[in-house]
């Protein structure tokens, strides 16, 4: 790297010494609510549930209100027209309906601040190991159309945007690996890097669930209904070792969706709530092996008892900032903790 290259990279840097939090940095987006026929499904409640249980239970994790994401971010993944259809409420009734929420204002806003968040998460894990955006996971999101609850794909516009960032710098173009551990399949995910080699997608998913029509990850690990906690253990275990053999990346985003959970309305795997945590275990122990930046996000989680959904995604939050904790004390205190791109 040149001279120039060197100095660009320093100053553009958005973190400087004197703002980096000895804290996990946790961004939330649940002040904005879209409003919702009676009897939706969506669990809308489980956001603030989870912030406020977050800050009630975990004080080492810093809380921050989620960023919106701008036009020119979504851009690097979405669609123009498709941008402006959303932002304008010119979807029409099939486009609300494959979302599966009503057009409104809010919708607009929340979608961009869950995709905020986890470009946030990502700046802050760069700089600290893990960081967490308490919604996002919106995988289901495609470069033109919305699906499953997903308005715009907030791992696909992070991990864009971390690259974008880098290469304004001077750096190099950042190899990003999306793990998505949700019960359904990261189809848009899939699809919009599905001719893209520097991010890697493997999703582990439910092989009847939706979406019914998978696409072609990097690495797709579909299981049958019912399975447990050993035999999702042992699939994950295995996938992990092949995407690192097969893929070097520098940042995780990781989508720990609390769907896979044996109570789950709309789940058909059966882990236990211990199997879940042996699954954030295995992820947080392969990128602390590596010293691997983190970006966590909640996804789906659909319990029959929403408190169990909101105790399995504080779980995850809790391990993860067990796993920042290590690291944090693994760095000299004077020192920047030495996660770099390049
Ligand atoms: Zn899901």
């Amino acid at each position: 790297m040149g001279r120039k290259a060197q100095t660009l990279s320093v100053l553009g840097s958005q973190f400087q010494k004197s703002e980096i939090s000895f804290r996990m940095k946790a961004f939330y987006s649940d002040r904005f609510v879209l409003p919702l026929p009676n009897g939706h499904r969506f669990p809308m409640q489980k956001y603030y549930l989870l912030r406020e249980r977050v800050q009630a239970e975990l004080p080492d994790v810093e809380l921050g209100e989620a960023p919106v994401a701008t036009d020119s971010e979504l851009a690097r993944v979405h669609a123009a027209d498709y941008i402006e259809r959303v932002a304008t409420g010119a979807l029409d009734a099939r486009e609300q309906r494959e979302i599966g929420f009503p057009w409104s204002p809010e919708m607009v806003e929340r979608s961009r601040r869950s995709v905020g968040a986890t470009i946030a998460a990502c700046h802050a894990a760069r700089h600290g190991g893990f960081a967490v955006n308490l919604a996002g996971g919106t995988h289901h999101s495609h470069a033109s159309h919305g699906a499953g609850f997903c308005v715009f794909n907030d791992a696909a516009v992070a991990a864009r945007a971390l690259q974008a960032e880098a290469l304004q710098r001077g750096e190099q173009k950042p190899p990003v690996a999306i793990i998505d551990l949700d019960v359904h399949q990261g189809n848009g995910t899939a699809a919009i890097f599905q001719d893209d080699p520097s991010v890697f997608t493997l999703s582990l998913h439910g092989e009847s669930n939706y979406p019914f029509s998978k696409e072609t990850g990097d690495l797709d690990v579909a299981l049958p209904d019912g399975r447990g906690d050993d035999a999702y253990t042992e699939a994950l275990s295995g996938a992990l070792s092949t995407m690192f053999e097969r893929f070097e990346p520098v940042m995780l985003i990781y989508l720990a969706g609390a769907d896979p959970h044996i109570d789950d309305r709309l789940g058909r795997l059966a882990l236990s709530v211990e199997g879940l945590a042996r699954r954030d275990s295995l992820v947080f122990s392969a990128a602390a092996g590596r010293d691997l930046p983190v970006a966590i996000t909640m996804a789906g989680g659909y319990g029959r008892d929403i408190n169990v959904t909101v105790d399995i995604h504080l779980q995850t939050i809790q391990l993860a900032a067990v796993a920042f904790g290590a690291r944090r004390d693994s760095c000299a205190t004077d020192t920047l903790p030495s996660i770099n791109f390049i």
